[in-house]
């Protein structure tokens, strides 16, 4: 049986990040992934802009939210891109990427001898004492089973897999009353939309909607465009996996109304409608007083938290530049288990703040975080 430092789930952008601040902090470090390739949704969904890492202040633009690997991400692709990766987009600020450079930040540097990656490799079981993570079972592309232990565990799976048995509450993404989130569906198109299309595109979603009697929220489609990926993601809110089948139906009414569209090639699609952890604990930000300290918020998110409206779709809350949510490195431990740390979307938050503390900017600061904390705590022990 092999012995790690530290064992991370998932090679999406938190669990990268995490692998990295290990490796970088000395530990002896696993990272497991199920999938061929590391990236997670962030690669499935052929994402194009970070969100959540900038402050999204008028007075000081593209000013970055949480120092650390986030500041390094933004200068490497500052270095490579220069002013055309800053883009503002309505109220909020991101930085334009593209894919294969994101991941090659993280496997250019992930080469020491203290790092070892396991690709195609399914974490299967855990196995806990009352109070710690004792081991994990993974199986193997041949179907071998075989043991890894640690000292400490990080859950990266963007599902909390790991921690499931430990946590109060499981809420899905999609909404179980008017107010709460929806799921999202992306369709991903090859080509430049027009501008026109951010309006033409709503319009002519919610004629489909009415003439074929679908269901109200499905209207609420928008459409965006990457010039460094020359790609074209069309967005729709959903509730259930059902929907999927209505989103590629509204989909092509719209490519037989709409001219423009049809000149963009289908490429993929993905879906985010997912279990997740929710916890009460006590985060600053918006309408709360209380001030934190540095030591408590160990990472902060100033993207907008989405709010589910019935009649008018996802409405955006927009986080002040003096109160971020700041959240607190309890929202990184498991509860129950001493040696099991969270990152990335996963992590124990609110309701309100989900969509805020998912997005790819703050899942890679508690992914370096969640490092930092399984650090501190195997010096302590
Ligand atoms: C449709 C959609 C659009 C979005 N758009 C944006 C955007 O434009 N910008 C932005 O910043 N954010 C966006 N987000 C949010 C962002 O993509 C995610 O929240 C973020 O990528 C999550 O990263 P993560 O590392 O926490 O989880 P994930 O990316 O989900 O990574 C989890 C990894 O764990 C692996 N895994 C899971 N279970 C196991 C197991 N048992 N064994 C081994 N491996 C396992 C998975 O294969 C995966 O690679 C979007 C999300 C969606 C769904």
């Amino acid at each position: 049986m092999e012995k790690f430092d530290n064992i991370i789930i998932g090679a999406g952008i938190a669990g990268l990040s995490a692998s990295l601040t290990s490796m970088k902090l000395g530990m002896k470090t696993a990272l497991i992934e199920k999938n061929s390739a590391p990236g997670g949704t962030a690669r499935d969904c052929s994402h194009n802009y970070i969100c959540g890492l900038f402050k999204n202040d008028d007075t000081m633009p593209f000013e970055i939210a949480n120092k650390g690997l986030c500041k390094d991400i933004y200068k490497y692709f500052f270095d490579l891109y220069g002013d055309k990766a800053l883009v503002k987009i309505g109220k909020v600020e991101v930085l334009a990427f593209i894919q294969e450079d994101l991941w090659a930040f993280f496997l250019n540097q992930l080469k020491e001898d203290n790092f070892s990656f396991y690709k195609n490799i399914k974490h299967k079981k855990t196995i806990f004492t009352d109070t710690c993570v004792e081991k994990i079972l993974i199986t193997t592309q041949h179907n071998k089973t075989v043991t890894l232990s640690a000292d400490v565990f990080i859950n990266a799976t963007g599902s909390a897999d790991l921690s499931k048995k430990s946590h109060d509450t499981y809420l899905p993404d999609a909404p179980q009353s008017d107010n709460d989130q929806l799921g999202g569906y992306s369709i991903i198109l090859k080509g430049k939309s027009k501008k026109e299309l951010s309006l033409i595109i709503p319009y002519t979603a919610r004629k489909i909607i009415e003439k074929y009697n679908l269901e109200n929220y499905l209207k609420f489609v928008t459409i965006s465009y990457n010039f460094l990926s020359d790609m074209t993601v069309l967005k729709f809110s959903v509730q259930e996996g059902q929907d999927i089948e209505k989103c590629h139906f509204i989909y092509e009414k719209l490519v037989g109304d709409v001219k423009e569209l049809a000149n963009l090639k289908y490429l993929t699609s993905s879906k985010r409608i997912h279990l997740r952890s929710c916890d009460n604990l006590n985060f600053n930000g918006p309408n709360q007083k209380e001030e934190k300290t540095d030591e408590e918020c160990i990472a902060k998110s100033y993207w907008p938290a989405e709010i589910w409206d019935k009649n008018r779709g996802t409405q955006y809350k927009y986080i002040k530049k003096d109160n971020p949510f700041c959240i607190p490195v309890a929202a990184l431990k498991d509860k129950k288990y001493n040696n099991l740390f969270l990152a990335g979307k996963n992590i124990r938050v609110p309701k309100l703040i989900q969509a805020s503390a998912r997005v790819m900017g703050v899942c890679i600061a508690t992914g370096e975080q969640a490092s930092i904390s399984a650090f501190k705590s195997l010096k302590e022990n």
